[in-house]
């Protein structure tokens, strides 16, 4: 595999055949000591259990942790090697404990090891960009069957995240404010789009959904970096993991696969002439979870559409998602 850059969108691209997967006939993942996999980094359980959550490195890893990107250009192109980390990050060592039905302590804790990892890794400044996601359910492209999240360190920024950070700089050099700021300020005034708020953070639809019930979920303060405030926080994030866990139980009502990405700043280790040395990026980006369910039928139409489509109005879809019985 390789990554190319497409020289129009200047985004990046995987290409080449991916590892192959033999599917174990017994889950590697229910194992209480760790054999076969590799494991980074296991955190001790909080109430019985062989231990709470813990992060093994993916058995087919689409990055790969030694050498260097290589980037280098082949006439006008742009081409470098899939260096990376790969990572699946186990939220319990229960088979069939999923993430809205595991207490908010677990939850809790998965989010610090998440937060954990992504520091760790950002360490690297071969690294531009760490995030987590989840795939769940048929649909929504889940190829693990143990409760998870996958984990990637990337040598490049993703293109939605370069969008975004784009915007933020352009709309900060304007107004001097965070968009997403301004976006939450908007929505907590007209209250239309907003699915639920609880203590620091909020889960609303968005105004233009890519998908029909898209929510995002953000701190309510203004918080660049994901991982940062996590560790920093004490009590606040057993809020963040109770608003995640409704969010999911009201999406589950509409719809058992969807997509979940925490979108948070890049590697500012790593500079980047394009996007201006990330001068202004502690005021002018705000993380957030992406949730994208994936409604059966139609898994497959948004991806390939040059326009996003949504037959449910963001309006619709919070009064339906408010409704839904956490
Ligand atoms: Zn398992
Ligand atoms: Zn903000
Ligand atoms: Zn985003």
């Amino acid at each position: 595999m390789e990554l190319r850059k497409d020289p129009i969108t200047r985004s990046w691209v995987l290409t080449g055949e991916a590892p192959s997967d033999t599917q174990p006939s017994e889950c590697p993942y229910c194992s209480t000591d760790g054999a076969g996999l590799q494991v980074v980094s296991t955190v001790p359980p909080v109430t019985g259990g062989p231990w709470s959550v813990r992060a093994v490195v993916h058995p087919t890893p689409m990055y790969r942790i030694e050498g260097d990107p290589q980037r280098h250009g082949n006439g006008l192109y742009d081409q470098m090697q899939t260096v990376g980390a790969h990572e699946v990050l186990l939220e319990n060592p229960q088979h069939g404990r999923n993430l809205w039905e595991a207490s908010d302590i677990e939850i809790e804790q998965f989010l610090r090891l998440a937060a954990q990892r992504i520091m760790d890794l950002k360490r690297d400044p071969r690294f531009k960009y760490v995030t987590i996601f989840k795939n769940n359910g048929n649909q929504g492209g889940q190829e693990i069957e143990h409760p998870h999240w996958e984990l990637t360190a990337t040598a490049f920024v993703p293109r939605r995240v370069l969008y975004e950070l784009r915007a933020g700089r352009e709309h900060h050099q304007r107004k001097e404010r965070c968009v997403f700021c301004d976006i939450l300020s908007q929505e907590e005034r007209q209250k239309e789009r907003i699915v639920e708020i609880r203590g620091e953070y909020v889960a609303c639809c968005p105004y233009a959904p890519r998908v029909p019930y898209e929510v995002w979920v953000l701190p309510r303060l203004h918080e660049a970096s994901f991982e940062r405030g996590i560790l920093a926080r004490d009590g606040r994030v057993r809020e963040l993991a109770a608003l995640l866990r409704r969010t999911l139980i009201r999406i589950r009502s509409v719809t058992e696969s969807f997509h979940i990405v925490l979108h948070t700043i890049p590697n500012t280790l790593s500079k980047s002439k394009v996007l201006g040395y990330w001068s202004t990026i502690d005021e002018d980006y705000h993380w957030h979870i992406e949730i994208m369910p994936v409604l059966e039928g139609r898994s497959r139409s948004y991806r390939f559409k040059e326009t996003y489509y949504s037959d449910v109005t963001s309006e619709d879809a919070a009064r339906r998602l408010r409704d839904a019985r956490v």
